[in-house]
């Protein structure tokens, strides 16, 4: 993050100040119990009911109403428990039908994500007949273009491609009156921040902010004061973030080469429902694609190397359940829902301590029960315990019954 060229400087208080403990604790209670009582446009909350939604989450009944109220706002809550819904209503409420330009702005990290937002966008805005588009790398700049000019009341994008468009004034900002960073941590995090500044700028200044995410690192909360004005903080102690219904084991393996074994070993248990399998670089996504195949089990992978039309088969497939056990790295660590989805094996564990979160909330979605399985080398103890100690939770060894708590 640029020290002092942050946009919106005018927004917060200086460098100068440090996080005082009321920084890092939640500044709001209200509760809003019903979908009913938040005051929602009539079509919209028809599209609410109509998608199967019949009570607000706590996420839903605690972060939607700021955003409505114009409040920047900071929202953090377990993952699977409804965040995309909480924002894309937020939003929605914002919007101003007589107007066809762009009055939400919503960024993720992924291509994959961004398309799964917009879909939630289209569905709960349906019979307000919104419009929404999905700025996203890999696809066609032209027809981006061409989508964007047509007029988008809401745009979900990827940070490149949404800079680009706007850059190219295919997307108009002056109209933008609210900014939603879903992942916000991710987002705001070293590879991603330059980008999103370079964006920020050129929104009007007096723009609605919203971060969310599962994870609020202290680092994020502390940047957040150089553009965000007095905002509404809903957050999670580190120790009540991991979900009563994920239980996480670890398998202890000697050696590197003997995971591989294991994992065909366990491959029934995988395909019980839905499985995600996490590697930590592209090039042993490949590599253990090609292992399993060769002894003849059927798996898909998805990384950042893979072309956009190949990712968006392989998303589909895994969505629609024909295909089951899915190999992938941290760029599906995030946001992805997938509500089969009911174990996730961290083949390798992941490198940093948010992604753990994230990765294990691919199962247990909305409630659900949920396994996380690790495969712990010597070399991983270590990590391992730093993980359970910094959430307080507990990393148990691998029963022999796992298959039944699937
Ligand atoms: P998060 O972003 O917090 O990880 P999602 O927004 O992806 O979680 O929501 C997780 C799942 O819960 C989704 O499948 C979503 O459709 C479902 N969901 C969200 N809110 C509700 C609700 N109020 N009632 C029923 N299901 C919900």
């Amino acid at each position: 993050m640029a020290d002092d060229g942050a946009p919106g400087g005018d927004r917060g208080p200086g460098l100068d100040t440090t996080l005082t403990d009321a920084d890092i604790e939640s500044n709001w209670d209200h509760v809003c119990e019903t979908f009913d009582d938040m005051g929602l446009d009539e079509n919209l909350l028809r599209g609410i009911f109509a998608y199967g939604f019949e009570k607000p989450s706590a996420i839903q009944q605690r972060g939607t109403m700021p955003l409505i109220k114009g409040r920047d706002t900071i929202a953090q809550a377990q993952s699977g428990t409804g965040k995309t819904a909480a924002f894309s209503i937020g939003c929605l409420q914002r919007i101003d039908l007589n107007e066809k330009d762009c009055q939400a702005l919503l960024l993720a990290p992924t291509r994959e994500l961004a398309q799964q937002i917009q879909k939630v966008v289209l569905a709960l805005g349906d019979y307000m007949g919104i419009t929404c588009h999905a700025c996203i790398g890999g696809t066609n700049v032209r027809d981006d273009i061409r989508k964007v000019e047509a007029g988008q009341q809401v745009v979900v994008g990827t940070p490149g491609r949404v800079h680009d468009m706007i850059n190219r004034r295919a997307l108009r900002t002056d109209g933008m009156k609210i900014f939603v960073l879903d992942e916000a941590d991710e987002m705001l995090s070293r590879g991603f921040k330059d980008q999103i500044y370079d964006v920020f700028k050129f929104l009007p200044s007096k723009v609605q902010v919203g971060l969310f995410s599962a994870t609020m690192p202290i680092e994020v909360l502390e940047i957040t004061r150089h553009f965000m004005r007095d905002p509404v903080r809903i957050l999670v102690k580190k120790d009540e973030l991991t979900l009563e219904g994920i239980k996480q084991f670890y398998i202890a393996i000697d050696r590197e080469d003997w995971k591989l074994d294991t994992l065909c070993d366990l491959y029934e248990t995988l395909t019980i429902t839905q499985a995600i399998i996490y590697v930590n670089t592209r090039r042993k996504v490949d590599w253990l694609l090609e292992k399993m195949t060769s002894r003849d089990f059927t798996v898909s992978a998805l990384h950042g190397d893979m072309d956009q039309k190949g990712r968006e088969l392989i998303m589909r497939e895994f969505r629609s359940g024909s295909s089951r056990v899915l190999i992938t790295t941290d760029l599906l660590a995030r946001g992805i829902d997938v509500q089969q989805v009911s174990l996730v094996i961290n083949y390798d564990l992941p490198s940093n301590r948010e992604n753990y979160i994230h990765r294990i909330g691919r199962s247990g979605r909305f409630g659900r029960k949920g396994v996380a399985i690790n495969f712990v080398t010597g070399d991983d103890v270590r990590n391992m315990r730093d993980i359970e100690q910094f959430y307080n939770t507990q990393i148990e060894e691998m029963p022999m019954n796992v298959a039944d708590l699937i």
